[in-house]
């Protein structure tokens, strides 16, 4: 035996069996690829699948495992039934996850609106229509037309984003559902931007629910993550939880920690997130420097009062635009100093970002300001600072 070779055991072997010996007070971070069985026997019964045991953290792990749960009760807070989540490494990871679980196909029809979230449209336009599926975007406010599509066309999923980018549009997620399930096509919302708090699309009759985790629900821009629930246990359980798994577009033990620290303070920080909103929205609406202000919780807005229906308060993100367009936005983001320039959103800091400068800057003139993407727009995700701090600090620099 070598010198180092007397040393092998010590340092490989745990000396304290942690999970037996102590209680954390918060869920520790599972950072284990695999799981031991107390016998063969157990090991047989859990892979016969007999027992229900953890076996490998791309199937199952036990910090992924809390969120997911957590997840899954606020999105059904005070509804009947039963809704399951399964966690993935990002919101792409869980929109692609959920195409993938319908076993969408040839011949079959996505129906959705315009203004996704760009990364979902590109997502549709090339991987899910290399599987030759149709993807039809239409004004989904105008109910009659989406009747008329649902009617003529084999639609599989009415795939929906409320509220959505950048000019914050409301969809009106009761009729919806109620025209959806009457031609049996399946439903899912990406619920980003209001969070089960806001708004809980499993009330208004909606399949699925989708999260990019890494926006309000982190809230603190630590990690990214995304979920898929719904109410259909067994669909989310095998045909959705399978797709992680062969896939591999898991979440992780460290990042789901970060995500549930996260939740913790989502509720006190989504009341806030609303307040000032609200505060900057009317501030900006007041202020000479600026022509519009879309912003849920301003009557002008086209979908105020949808909003007011179907969300408990109207959000922490709004749009606006600068009377002097495209110099004048990116004069304010030059002159910004407390806000951050960055284009995520969610985050307990307040982020602003110019469109027509940074995220769409590739996409033709005409085709952005058919979506409301005019040179002068400026999109801010408002925080839970010092409401003064922020106001102040759009004054000095939209003067
Ligand atoms: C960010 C975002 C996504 C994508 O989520 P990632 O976590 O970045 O993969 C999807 N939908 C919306 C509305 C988003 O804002």
């Amino acid at each position: 035996m070598s010198h180092f070779d007397q040393f092998h055991s010590l340092c490989v072997n745990d000396p304290i069996d942690y999970g037996q010996k102590v209680l954390p007070h918060i869920p520790p971070i599972y950072a284990t690829s695999t799981f031991i069985y107390e016998s063969p026997d157990k090991a047989m019964e859990v892979f016969k699948g007999n027992e229900q045991a953890h076996i490998y953290s791309r199937w199952h792990n036990p910090t992924v495992d809390l969120v997911e749960q957590k997840i899954a009760a606020l999105e059904n807070f005070g509804l009947e039934g039963q809704a399951k989540g399964v966690l993935f490494s990002s919101g792409m990871g869980a929109i692609t996850a959920l195409l993938m679980a319908l076993q969408l196909k040839q011949g079959d029809t996505i129906l959705t609106q315009g203004n996704l979230y760009g990364t979902t449209t590109d997502l549709l336009n090339t991987v899910v229509a290399n599987l030759g599926v149709e993807v039809i975007y239409a004004n989904l406010k105008d109910l009659q037309q989406t009747e008329d599509t649902l009617k003529n066309k084999q639609v599989k999923l009415l795939y929906i984003e409320t509220p959505a980018n950048p000019t914050i549009d409301c969809y009106d997620l009761a009729n919806l559902a109620r025209l959806a399930k009457k031609y049996n096509a399946k439903t899912a919302v990406d619920n980003t931007f209001a969070t089960p708090l806001l708004q809980q699309p499993f009330q208004f009759g909606i399949d699925y629910v989708v999260h990019s985790a890494t926006k309000f629900l982190n809230g603190h821009g630590t990690a990214l993550n995304g979920i898929v629930v719904g109410t259909d246990i067994d669909f989310i359980q095998q045909q959705v939880w399978k797709m992680r798994k062969l896939m591999g577009a898991n979440s992780n033990a460290f990042d789901a920690f970060l995500l549930n620290n996260g939740l913790k303070t989502l509720a006190l920080r989504m009341e806030r997130h609303c307040q000032n909103a609200q505060s900057v929205a009317e501030f900006l609406a007041s202020h000479q420097a600026v022509s519009k202000v879309n912003y849920l919780g301003l009557s002008p807005h086209a979908d105020h009062s949808l909003a007011k229906q179907q969300m408990a308060a109207f959000g922490g993100t709004l749009s606006f635009e600068l009377k002097g367009g495209l110099e004048a936005g990116i004069g304010l983001m030059r002159n910004i100093k407390f806000c951050k320039l960055t284009a995520s959103l969610g985050t307990v800091d307040t982020l602003i970002q110019h469109p027509a400068s940074m995220t769409h800057i590739k996409v033709p003139k005409a085709q952005r300001e058919a979506y409301g993407i005019t040179d002068g727009l400026i999109r801010m995700s408002v925080g839970i600072e010092n409401l003064t701090d922020i106001t102040n600090d759009l004054d000095l620099a939209l003067n």
